[in-house]
């Protein structure tokens, strides 16, 4: 089951000076770094890496915005112009590759057994409102929907970390070429077989 995923510490992670601190947790549970790159993404890998024909994932957006909006009692007419979802996805969409591009972001390929969803594990739940303590997002950020939609910008949660297999295979070739990847043996891994 040895996978590779994607995990990138967002602008707000690195200017809150938290790479080592964020590093260090998927160090620790024995997943490998096989690549790495301190990087400014630009407006076409920012909009390759969010898509904006991915109406499912846009649709999904949408839907979690207007429950949060129902919430907190925020009209999303008024807020947003719109209640549909695609279109509120490709709002947030537009919010988030304005988000992805603000600043140096550090990208990592990291292997390992279950490594997709062990990273996410560890990244925990999208909103670090609802993310548990002991998670990146839970431990390090508080940000939520609400904060995030009424500013008009993307939640800022520390991380991306890929959502499946087949995201990790496209999202680590748009960061990476296959010259950049190195595999090599962590001493402990005997230990851990
Ligand atoms: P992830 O895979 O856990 O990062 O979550 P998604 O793929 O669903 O969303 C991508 C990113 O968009 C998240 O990490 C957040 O930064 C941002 N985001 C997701 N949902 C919302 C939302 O409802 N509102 C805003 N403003 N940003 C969102
Ligand atoms: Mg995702």
């Amino acid at each position: 089951m040895q996978e590779r995923t994607l995990l990138i510490i967002k602008p707000d992670g690195v200017a809150r000076g938290l790479v080592g601190e964020i590093s260090s947790r998927f160090e620790r549970v024995g997943l490998k770094i096989v690549a790495a790159k301190f990087t400014k993404a630009d407006q076409t890998l920012a909009e390759k890496h969010y898509p904006s024909d991915r109406d499912v994932w846009l649709r999904g957006m949408g839907e979690k915005t207007l429950e949060n909006y129902k919430k907190f009692g925020v009209d999303p007419e008024k807020l947003l112009g719109t209640t549909d979802t695609l279109k509120i996805g490709k709002i947030i969409q537009g919010w988030l590759v304005k988000y992805i591009i603000s600043g140096p972001v550090l990208a990592f390929v990291l292997e390992g057994p279950h490594a997709v969803d062990l990273v996410r594990k560890i990244c925990g739940h999208t909103l670090p409102s609802e993310a548990v303590p002991g998670t990146i997002r839970g431990d390090l950020a508080y940000d939520s929907s609400y904060l995030a939609n009424t500013g008009k910008r993307a939640i800022k949660n520390l991380v991306h970390a890929s959502g499946s297999l087949e995201e990790a295979k496209y999202e680590i070739s748009l960061w990476f070429s296959p010259s950049e990847i190195f595999g090599y043996e962590r001493v402990e891994e005997k230990a851990m077989r």
